[in-house]
């Protein structure tokens, strides 16, 4: 789950990192109490979406007056801001966070992700700062100093002294840069997050170092004891239609061809969305029933699908370990009839009970495809497609 720069911004400072002073706006008259209520000449008007790159997108705009703050957040607000890091529909920006301007003398980077390969967190940080990691690591790979933290141990102070080090900090600087590295890592494994990214960490004009930017994503799989976190979501920055099926326990990701798919597990959904590909089509989306799915679950599933109106087909591909097919064959009929389907259906069962399942679907009357391997519903479901209207 992601969090709005604001939020890490209050969290980060709550354990120890140096944050400039702001305030939340929902409308362009708060954004200009607020920038009055900072004081000062300048002020940064930034759009909080779930997304970085605004900076380059028009969504962070450095103001040196009051009508300027105006003028910014009327821009803003109600925008769909489209950054590299978003879709081509962008994020809606319905609030802002105004900041006192800082004058920038250096950026670095500095970010905390999981290492899957270690099993550690990671610190990743580069005295380049201020661009897109992925950039940065195709512009100035040797930039990048990485660093692993033993679980056991924590942080220790000579890593975190070495790191600063390495950044080219000196004096004061190192004891900031180890108080923040330390900061940091608590958030992070304290808070369950998979991410914390501070790009730009700034060295001020005065030599002081800040968090210019903030962002932290947590684990979805421990909110349920984090409620300050949970209570932080913003569903407004979420695929309606993900938001929706993870309210039903299901996993859905949206994508942009029309063959809908109903599969059981992960793994089995990318086969199912490469075979699709290599048969010539698109996958609509990749829905995951996940296990021990009843026939109320399919049925939710079908109603997921259909609410994406480009999905001309859908594919239904189980193969039941946990699952069972009879239940996920029940919950295909009893979908097709309560939501009145007319789309074309191809189900291929395999594993516990699939000879009742494929029973209950042949015994059901209805039109359904059936399938006996993974590459066969594949290619049905890209046959089963109505033929384009020409442009
Ligand atoms: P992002 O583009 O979404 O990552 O948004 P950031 O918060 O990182 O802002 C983008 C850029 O705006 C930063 O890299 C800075 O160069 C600039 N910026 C942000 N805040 C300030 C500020 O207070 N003063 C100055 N001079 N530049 C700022
Ligand atoms: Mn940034």
């Amino acid at each position: 789950m992601d969090i709005h720069e604001h939020q890490a911004k209050e969290i980060l400072a709550r354990f120890g990192v140096p944050v400039p002073r702001g305030g939340l706006a929902w409308s362009p008259e708060q954004a200009a109490y607020r920038a009055r209520e900072l004081g000062g000449d300048g002020w940064v008007v930034k759009a909080q979406i779930h997304a970085g790159g605004r900076g380059a997108a028009g969504g962070v705009k450095l103001c040196r007056s009051l009508h300027d703050v105006t003028d910014t957040a009327t821009r803003l607000l109600g925008q769909q801001l489209v950054t590299k890091q978003t879709d081509a529909q962008g994020k809606s920006v319905s609030r802002l966070w105004i900041e006192a301007a800082t004058e920038i003398a250096r950026e670095l980077y500095l970010g905390f992700v999981l290492d899957r390969k270690t099993e550690r967190i990671m610190i990743v940080a580069s005295a380049h700062g201020g661009i897109e990691i992925e950039d940065l690591a195709e512009s100035d790979p040797d930039s990048l100093r990485r660093m692993t933290i033993d679980p056991a141990v924590g942080l220790a102070e000579y890593q975190a002294r070495e790191l600063a080090f390495s950044l080219g900090l000196a004096g004061p600087q190192i004891g900031q840069m180890v108080t923040i590295l330390k900061a940091c890592y608590r958030a992070y494994r304290d808070l369950d997050a998979t991410m914390v990214e501070i790009n730009p960490l700034i060295i001020t004009a005065h030599g002081e170092l800040v968090a210019l930017d903030a962002k932290m994503s947590f684990d979805t799989n421990a909110l349920f004891r984090r409620p300050e976190i949970a209570g932080l979501r913003d569903r407004e920055q979420e695929d309606p239609r993900e938001s929706a099926a993870g309210d039903h326990g299901l996993a859905y990701v949206g994508l942009t061809g029309d063959i809908g798919c109903i599969i059981n597990g992960a793994g089995l959904a990318m086969a199912s969305m490469d075979m699709i590909k290599l048969a010539g089509g698109e996958p609509a989306n990749f829905l995951d029933i996940g296990g021990g799915a009843s026939p109320e679950r399919v049925v939710r599933a079908f109603r997921t699908v259909l609410t994406d109106p480009g999905v001309s087909v859908i594919l239904v591909n189980i193969f039941a370990g946990i699952n069972r097919c009879d239940w996920v064959a029940e919950g295909v009929v009893q979908a097709y009839r309560e939501v009145g389907l007319t789309l074309p259906v191809v189900v291929r069962l395999a594993g516990t009970n699939v000879e009742e399942g494929n029973r209950i679907i042949r015994e059901s009357g209805l039109p359904l495809i059936t399938a006996d391997t993974l590459a066969d519903a594949a290619a049905k479901a890209v046959a089963a497609r109505p033929p384009r209207l020409a442009a």
